[in-house]
């Protein structure tokens, strides 16, 4: 945690918080300089027409007070005075009748400026619509200003008007906003700064979980969580470390409980290897028929050894998920024969029959091996729990569009209550009963496995006694799990 914390506080330039910040700095100048530059450009040309404007609406102003009052001489200085402007009014023979001076010596329409009074209305008169404007500087005051003419014609016959206003020098109103514009990128700045803290917080906090739980895995611990669901993405990528996770800490558990349990199985025949092998060598060495039998002893344990190891993989690659089906369309009924003439001989040592009830043929859609193991467990079981009658029967029936396949024995049968348990590995329903050499007490767990694995219908009636009914149901069609 300390660790961690550690490298947070140091810049990483390739950190999630750094480049967020970086993209989003970026992105918000940019706006705000394209913005600027847009300003920049237009605000000359803009500021100008506005002028213009204003002073045509100026010269409207005083056209109508030269129409409507009879005082308009004072109303024509009250309007000068207040726009700041400097004005004149000419005769339609462009002779001056007044002019009123509100900018002194700025003025640039007076005969000291060298103003050329007639010209300017010659232009007016050849003008498309009877004004002009035009901007002149003023080197003696660096000022800017428009000079608007205009001819009018009234009721009371036709007179020009000449204008001359100062247009307010553009550099101030940039100075202005580019004070702005700076405080504006100030506060981006800020406000970007805050978001992509926010932000890679969001992002970020999520991926360390991710990456302290990797770490442990990488450890070894395989009981680490993975839960964070803050965003779509980072759920699955947790789903997919999940269930990596949980994959090998699953084969972990079996393989740990595995080998407590089959440690005494193992020892058992390893013992009695040893105590037969030492008897040859000490005692029976020399006697043929005792030397033959105890080698029989030995090779018999080693045989169940073999076994046992051979199921204890097998059922390890059936828990841990890693067996995938190969299903095929088969016959069931040559399967079941085929699995009867392995197991004759055994039947034949315990004076067991086995019977056969087959249809003409059952086709079902299924893995042949597994389907044939499991067989082999049941009737390999009935053959061992078989009763006083020495009777098993290996029966196939159909079962809708199905087949059921049922091995029946009318021996011990299993108690009520501990036919849950028989599916589980080395569970023993009848505590009294001797392990025979062939059990390695995982036969019923592959075989449940194995049927789980198809998705088929399974399971076993008992009673106490009387005798037990193990039976599967095969699909003759492919189900959602063997259709591989
Ligand atoms: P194993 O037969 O090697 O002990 P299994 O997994 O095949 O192991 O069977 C588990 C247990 O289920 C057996 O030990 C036995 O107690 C019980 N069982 C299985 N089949 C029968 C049967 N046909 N009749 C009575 N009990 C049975």
């Amino acid at each position: 945690m300390s660790e961690n914390s550690g490298i947070r506080k140091k810049l990483d330039i390739n950190g999630i918080m750094f480049r967020t910040w970086l993209l989003l700095v970026l992105f918000a100048f940019g706006i705000v300089l394209a913005l600027w530059g847009l300003q920049m450009l237009s605000l000359t040309p803009y500021y100008r027409s506005v002028k213009v404007n204003t002073v045509q609406n100026i010269t409207r102003d005083i056209n109508q007070k030269i129409m409507e009052s009879e005082d308009f001489a004072s109303d024509i200085v009250e309007v000068t005075y207040n726009n700041n402007l400097c004005l004149s009014v000419y005769n339609h023979q462009k002779k001056k009748l007044t002019s009123v001076n509100s900018l002194g010596l700025g003025c640039r329409i007076t005969p000291e400026a060298e103003f050329d009074d007639t010209a300017f209305l010659n232009e007016v008169d050849h003008s498309a619509n009877s004004e002009v404007s035009h901007y002149v500087t003023d080197e003696r005051f660096n000022n800017e200003s428009l000079i608007y003419g205009s001819k009018i014609n009234s009721e009371i016959g036709s007179y020009y008007l000449v204008i001359n206003a100062n247009v307010e020098p553009v550099d101030s109103t940039v100075f202005i906003m580019q004070n702005q514009f700076i405080m504006i990128g100030i506060a981006v700045l800020i406000v970007a700064t805050l978001i992509s803290y926010l932000l890679s917080r969001l992002y970020s906090s999520p991926i360390s979980k991710m990456t302290s739980g990797a770490r442990k895995l990488s450890a070894g611990d395989y009981h680490v969580e993975f839960d964070d669901k803050s965003f779509t993405e980072i759920k699955e990528l947790n789903d997919t470390l999940s269930y990596a996770s949980h994959e090998p800490a699953k084969t972990e558990e079996i393989r740990t409980e595995l080998l407590a349990n089959v440690s005494h199985d193992i020892k058992t025949p390893l013992t009695t290897i040893k105590a037969y092998a030492e008897m040859i060598e000490d005692i029976s060495g020399d006697n043929k028929k005792k030397r033959n039998e105890h080698l029989e002893i030995i090779i018999s344990e080693t045989n169940h050894l073999n076994k046992l190891v051979n199921d204890m993989m097998v059922l390890t690659k059936v828990q841990s998920g890693n067996l995938t089906l190969n299903c095929t369309d088969f016959d069931l009924v040559p399967l079941s024969e085929e699995i009867i003439d392995v197991l004759i001989g055994s039947a034949n040592n315990l004076n067991v029959k086995i019977e056969k009830d087959f249809p003409a043929n059952a086709i079902i859609h299924a893995d042949r091996t597994m389907i044939g193991q499991v067989i082999y467990n049941f009737l390999n079981n009935a053959i061992k729990h078989c009763g006083a009658d020495n009777k098993v029967l290996v029966r196939i029936t159909p079962e809708n569009e199905d087949w059921k396949l049922e091995v029946i024995d009318h021996g011990i049968g299993i108690p009520e209550e501990e036919v849950p348990y028989i599916w589980e590995r080395y569970y023993k329903a009848n505590k009294t009963y001797q392990r025979n050499q062939e059990g390695s007490g995982l036969g019923l767990a592959i075989s449940k496995g194995y049927l789980e694995l198809h998705k088929f219908a399974y399971g076993v009636k008992t009673k106490v006694n009387e005798g037990s009914t193990f039976y599967f149901i095969a699909d003759s069609e492919p189900n959602e799990a063997t259709n591989v």
